[in-house]
């Protein structure tokens, strides 16, 4: 038995052009810190809740309480959710990914797990906005852990408690982020990248990633990607 682990924005869902401002409006209205322009990948975790932390202490000089944070994250879910009520299904998921991960649900031979460095609720919202029902999944987000790396090990370990198994034959991560691809290199965890734009492709081709798709159009392709992918670098 084989486990596909996935990561949510830019993987599964095309939340890309809305992420960053409908995050900014979260941490503003619940928080009251001020915008700051970052490179993403300047954060030691780049996950919701240790960016929201470090921004918070950056600005204040203190931790914010985990209260704040927990209303940092409802608004951030709320918003989402208004924006997706918006947005036609085929807007919201990377070409044919719903379907394709019902798909690899039903396969024998595959089990499916979520590992995001998103808040729990916004990846609900997200996940179902894309045909994707996230309450059988095995699911670890920025809720769980701090470092992808944790949320990445401890999805693994939900996916092996629902079914019942020791451990998996292959898991294999699918991602499109630059701390995706550290997070399996340090895992030592094969990777399938997911490139929305030919940007996120040069960046990930560039980083040793061996196999990279656009879309879950060609089922088959998928499938192979995942089962030959290697492990990062
Ligand atoms: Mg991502």
């Amino acid at each position: 038995m084989n486990l596909a682990i996935f990561d949510i924005d830019g993987t599964l869902v095309r939340s890309d052009a809305h992420e960053d401002r409908l995050y900014w409006q979260a941490l503003e209205t619940v928080l009251g810190v001020e915008r700051e322009t970052f490179d993403w990948t300047s954060f030691r975790h780049v996950t919701d809740n240790a960016i929201a932390h470090d921004v918070f202490r950056r600005q204040n000089g203190t931790a914010p309480s985990a209260d704040a944070l927990a209303a940092t994250e409802r608004h951030f879910a709320e918003i989402w959710r208004e924006a997706l009520a918006g947005m036609p299904a085929h807007e919201v998921e990377v070409p044919g990914a719903g379907t394709w991960v019902r798909e690899l649900m039903a396969h024998e031979g595959w089990r499916v797990a979520i590992a995001t460095g998103g808040w729990r609720r916004s990846a609900t919202a997200k996940l179902t906005a894309a045909g994707i029902d996230a309450t059988v999944l095995p699911m670890a987000c920025a809720n769980d852990a701090l470092s992808r790396e944790e949320i990445v090990t401890i999805a693994r370990r939900r996916a092996e408690d629902t079914h019942g198994v020791d451990g998996f034959e292959r898991v294999v991560y699918v991602g499109d982020g630059v701390w995706d691809v550290r997070a399996c290199a340090s895992l030592e965890m094969p990777l399938v990248g997911m490139a929305v734009t030919a940007e996120v492709r040069a960046r990930l081709t560039a980083l040793g990633v061996s196999h990279v798709l656009d879309d879950y159009r060609d089922a088959a392709a998928v499938l192979v990607a995942l089962e030959t992918a290697d492990v990062p670098g």
